[in-house]
């Protein structure tokens, strides 16, 4: 099946549920300007130089998402223009995106990431520590050029589904949580290709999909 028509049948599947986000990393800029011209205008990428190479080439109302982990040296390189940066892991990167976005005049919204997967090597704060951050530190507050507006977590790469909503209910309640004291906090970017039908239920307000719209990356 084409780009546009993967697009066309998941938008119908989530409906006004969640909002899509393409993810074209190692895709090429054809990838792009196809989903584009389906209607799709946010995409998500992982990689600070073919992001940058992407967005010289492609429309200039895309946003941009960036959704891996981001290196603190690497954040000015995007500061001026990214629209969502979903993986924050440490008050470092925190800080550092601050900085760069009071030196662009701007506020940058972003996601913290929280860690649910059993996985080791997956990055992210852990439920306690996000509570400290945003409750007790209050983050929200501190930040002046930046808007903390959710959460993102990326569920165990397993075929056991109970494991996989388990660790999407643990990061639903924490969003509720945070929702409660802050408002503000009300995206939550929960489902990848082999679960989004599974984060939907789980009050997902932006799913990431790569695969199932692009097909299998070489
Ligand atoms: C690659 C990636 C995705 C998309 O993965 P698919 O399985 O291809 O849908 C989503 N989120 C993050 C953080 C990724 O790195």
């Amino acid at each position: 099946m084409s780009i546009s028509e993967n697009i066309n049948i998941i938008k119908n599947e989530i409906g006004a549920k969640s909002k899509l986000i393409a993810v074209s990393k190692r895709k090429p800029t054809t990838a792009v300007i196809e989903a584009y011209n389906a209607g799709q205008k946010d995409f998500g990428e992982n990689y600070i130089q073919e992001l940058l190479e992407k967005k010289d080439e492609c429309p200039e109302d895309i946003n941009w998402h960036f959704i891996g982990h981001l290196q603190r040296n690497k954040v000015k390189y995007i500061a001026p223009f990214i629209h969502l940066v979903h993986a924050v892991d440490s008050v470092r990167l925190l800080k550092e995106i601050n900085k760069e976005a009071a030196k662009n005049n701007r506020k940058i919204s972003v996601l913290l990431q929280v860690h649910i997967a059993q996985e080791e090597s997956k990055f992210g704060f852990d439920v306690e520590e996000i509570e400290k951050l945003v409750l007790r530190d209050k983050a929200p507050e501190i930040y002046e050029h930046v808007e903390i507006c959710g959460l993102m977590a990326m569920a165990s790469n397993t075929d056991n589904t109970k494991k996989i909503e388990q660790e999407f209910y643990s990061v639903k309640c924490l969003f509720e949580k945070l929702h409660e004291v802050y408002p503000n906090i009300k995206e939550l970017s929960i489902g990848m290709s082999k679960d989004y039908k599974l984060a939907l239920n789980y009050r997902s307000t932006f799913i990431r999909l790569g695969t199932a719209i692009f097909g299998e990356r070489s």
